[in-house]
């Protein structure tokens, strides 16, 4: 088939628009008219600083939020290098606060205040998890390996209120947050899945001073989908290869209160002494953050690339990421519809108040035969062009993952299909 065929609802790495790989596979070969290609580049010329720059702005703009207030940090880590990198770098950032009000209060004595720290984190330092999904769960995990299990608090597990399995999210009157936690982390979109908070939690929301619990949420998997208060975290994650680019760009917009000269991080020879983990020095924010996202060698052709599909955005959506979420709604109720109108044919994973616009998660059963109902579903999808709709592995079923690349057209010739498939005998 050709691509103009194909709608690909894979769950990433996720199809990209059509123009921008037009426009990407000339720069491969030859950047404006320079003789070389994008990738070739050296990350330190000013057109790549010029890629970088224009990206971080296009970013904002869209998002809308402020480069002033905020840092945006262009890493490789992946998702997952960012649940290493949230630990390492908020609690960071905890230890240098206690550090600092340490010796407001005693002084030039640096023994004391290595004893009151270490004792301060026995005591009292616990970095705070919701777990609402496989993602969180490995974020979670993550932090237990890396931290100690002592130090890591469970604030809710929604597995507990859905015999074991996941897909409603437990309510916020239920959550035992710490009392000043490090930081308190949720993934706001659960891609294996399809839960997403249908808000943010109000429970963490910052009051009227704009104080409140330091917020952490990976959103790799509807990052520029929908609006997002921006003002309400101290870093918001997510890997590239979903929404907003190609697979080997990882993007933190990080609050620059986290950052010198508000806060420096500690230094290994302390967190060694305090026997907390001493970061990479390529997962630590301050040293990325201060040399512009070139520390070490950056993939400026992966940013070339979300800096292309944020500039087609902010072209297509003069509203910026509010035009796009009426999109995605239309397209994620239009497939919902579909799937709702057989409730004996199809059955939608998660709970309705929880349901992802992104990650569409089913199971179908014909004639009381999961297994091959699901098996022929994807072969008739597939002969139409519709492709990507396997669920992931640890969880089977069905996933229609439905980000920004997908058109309307490509939404309404999946619920159609869905329908026609339900009639047929
Ligand atoms: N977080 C979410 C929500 C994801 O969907 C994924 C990958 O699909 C990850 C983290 C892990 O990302 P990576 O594979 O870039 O480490």
């Amino acid at each position: 088939p050709s691509r103009a065929d194909i709608t690909y609802f894979g769950a990433g790495p996720a199809a990209l628009p059509t123009d921008v790989l037009e426009a990407a596979s000339k720069a491969l070969l030859d950047f404006n008219g320079t003789g070389l290609g994008i990738a070739e580049h050296s990350h330190r010329s000013e057109l790549a600083a010029n890629i970088i720059n224009e990206a971080k702005a296009d970013l904002a703009t869209y998002l809308e939020f402020s480069p002033e207030q905020y840092e945006v940090i262009f890493m490789q880590a992946g998702g997952t290098g960012e649940f290493a990198a949230s630990v390492y770098n908020l609690v960071g950032a905890w230890v240098s606060r206690q550090h600092a009000a340490l010796k407001k209060e005693l002084g030039d004595d640096e023994e004391a205040i290595l004893a009151a720290l270490r004792k301060k984190v026995e005591t009292e330092l616990k970095v705070d998890y919701i777990v609402t999904g496989g993602w969180s769960l490995k974020a979670y995990q993550e932090a237990q390996r890396l931290l100690g299990p002592e130090y890591v608090n469970l604030v809710a597990d929604a597995r507990t209120i859905n015999d074991g399995k996941f897909g409603k999210i437990p309510d916020e009157s239920s959550w035992k947050l710490s009392k000043d936690a490090a930081y308190v982390y949720f993934c706001d979109n659960e891609t294996v899945d399809g839960v997403e908070f249908p808000a943010f939690p109000s429970i963490l929301t910052p009051d009227a001073d704009g104080n409140g619990p330091i917020v952490v949420a990976d959103m790799s998997s509807n990052i520029l989908s929908r609006r997002i208060p921006v003002n309400n975290y101290s870093l918001i994650f997510f890997g590239a290869q979903k929404n907003l680019g190609s697979t080997g760009v990882t993007v933190a917009i990080l609050k620059k209160s986290f950052l010198p000269p508000h806060t420096v991080q500690p230094s290994a020879p302390l967190l060694r002494k305090l026997g907390l983990p001493i970061p990479p020095i390529i997962l630590q924010y301050e040293i990325v953050a201060k040399n512009n996202s070139l520390y070490n060698t950056l993939s400026i052709f992966d940013v070339y690339i979300a800096g292309q599909v944020l500039k087609k955005l902010l072209k297509t959506y003069p509203d910026k990421v509010d035009g796009q979420q009426a999109v995605a709604e239309k397209k994620a109720s239009l497939i919902y519809g579909a799937l709702e109108a057989y409730p004996d044919v199809y059955r939608i994973v998660p709970d309705k108040a929880v349901r992802s616009k992104m990650n569409i998660c089913f199971r179908i059963t014909k004639n009381g035969d999961t297994d091959a109902t699901e098996k022929s579903f994807l072969k008739a999808a597939t002969v139409l062009g519709l492709t990507g709709l396997k669920g992931h592995r640890s969880v089977g079923g069905i996933r229609a993952s439905n980000y920004n690349s997908i058109p309307l057209e490509g939404a309404e010739k999946l619920a159609k299909f869905i329908d026609d498939f339900a009639k047929s005998s």
